[in-house]
């Protein structure tokens, strides 16, 4: 690939992307969006070469973010990092609710301190500054909430332009902040989905590239660094089992993708987590498809959840998740609002944590499955609180 050798370099070990698919691949050193073949249009993954020998020794002198793994992430020119911390956040035991965990090592990898107050700043420090190395100006993204925000924050950090849509019915926070990050926000009557559809429609004639969820190659490189900092975190022990709240599916791909790319350079051996997908239960698309066995999901939006992070009415990744769910011995399942606003309280009352309603969520599944002996005794456990709960009070009762 001589186009990109020819840049000035990070280390990274990238070559190109392929479709998992149709097995296309495609040139890394250009904008790319899904895969080009007629009815394909899947999402596209960033491949490395994992044949040049990388001691994980390499992490032990470097900063306490997402990109100390920089090998193996996609940016090529340093220069065009768009960094304020993003990742190595805590993997926390959880406390105080002995009756629950008494028999499993039980943790909580808390984005909440990410910048923007969630993970999504990972997927999207990775995007904004891959598409600023590939000349992007304005980047416009469809978003339940987080996203938008982080997007914002980034494209003002990185000296873009940021355009959000962002459903009405969200909180306010999560439109104000967008805002004072100086991006346009337009308020949309209707889901993520409306959103994705209306931006798509718009960016040519506009001059944006859209980067909504798993329809462009690098966010979910962003949101893989949790699996890369699960092993670490756990002296590159891999944990059996790990809870994910799952909406468009990026971090769940992602930590998967992270656990098969540690096993190709040697950093841990052949065993993968068992994955589980969470879902309220006004999205459960890809509860009912795995459920039923299917390879894909049906849109399913049942309206409202206090989890609008999960009020995804299809993944454009589903078969993706499906597939890894199966491929990890996993499992799907729904949680309730009232359940999640439960444990949102619980959770702040025991582990000091005001966690999203969308990571809250985690811990009824794991009560369900620890009760199902779904999760054996003995087992460790990872759930992922995806966020900070600041921005959905509003919608949680005191
Ligand atoms: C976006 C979001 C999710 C869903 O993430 P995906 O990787 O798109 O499935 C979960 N929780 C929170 C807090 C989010 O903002
Ligand atoms: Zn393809």
């Amino acid at each position: 690939m001589e186009s990109l050798l020819t840049q000035e370099r990070t280390d990274t070990f990238l070559t190109d992307l392929q479709c998992p698919q149709c097995g296309a691949t495609y040139n890394a050193a250009q904008l790319n969006t899904v895969c080009k073949k007629q009815d394909c249009q899947s999402t596209l993954f960033a491949r490395y070469d994992t044949s040049i020998s990388l001691s994980k020794d390499v992490l032990k002198d470097r900063p306490a973010n997402m990109w100390r793994y920089r090998e193996m992430l996609p940016v090529i020119d340093p220069k065009f990092v768009a960094s304020m911390g993003e990742g190595f956040t805590p993997l926390l035991p959880v406390v105080n609710l002995p009756e629950d965990t008494k028999s499993n090592q039980v943790f909580f990898k808390n984005e909440a301190g990410n910048p923007t107050g969630s993970f999504k700043a990972r997927g999207i420090s990775m995007a904004v500054s891959k598409a600023k190395e590939l000349g992007v100006k304005t980047i416009a993204i469809p978003t339940a909430g987080n996203a938008g925000g982080a997007l914002s924050a980034y494209a003002a950090h990185a000296g873009m332009g940021a355009v959000v849509y962002m459903p009405k019915q969200t909180p306010q926070l999560f439109k104000d902040e967008c805002r004072l990050y100086g991006a346009e926000l337009v308020e949309i009557d209707g889901n993520i989905s409306d959103c994705g559809k209306l931006i798509h429609e718009l960016a040519a004639e506009k001059g944006w590239f859209p980067i909504s969820t798993l329809r462009e190659p690098y966010r979910v490189e962003g949101k893989k660094t949790m699996g890369y900092e699960i092993a670490e975190q756990l002296n590159w022990q891999v944990p059996d089992v790990i809870f994910y709240p799952t909406g468009g599916g990026t971090g769940l791909i992602g930590i998967w993708k992270a656990f098969n790319e540690m096993a190709a350079l040697g950093w841990i051996g052949d065993k993968r987590p068992r994955m589980v997908a969470v879902q309220s239960e006004s999205c459960d698309g890809l509860v009912k498809a795995f459920t039923r066995g299917d390879v894909s999901a049906t849109f399913t939006d049942g309206g409202f959840t206090i989890a609008n992070g999960l009020r995804v009415p299809k993944s454009y990744a589903d078969k993706e998740i499906l597939r890894v769910l199966k491929d990890s011995c996993g499992t799907a399942l729904t949680v309730s609002d009232a359940e999640m606003e439960t444990s949102v309280k619980e959770l702040a009352r025991t582990q000091g944590i005001l966690m999203a309603p969308e990571g809250a969520a985690l811990w009824q599944a794991y009560k369900k499955l620890k009760a199902d002996n779904w999760i054996k005794p003995g087992e460790t456990v990872v759930m992922v609180n995806t966020g900070s709960g600041y921005k959905y009070l509003e919608n949680i009762g005191i």
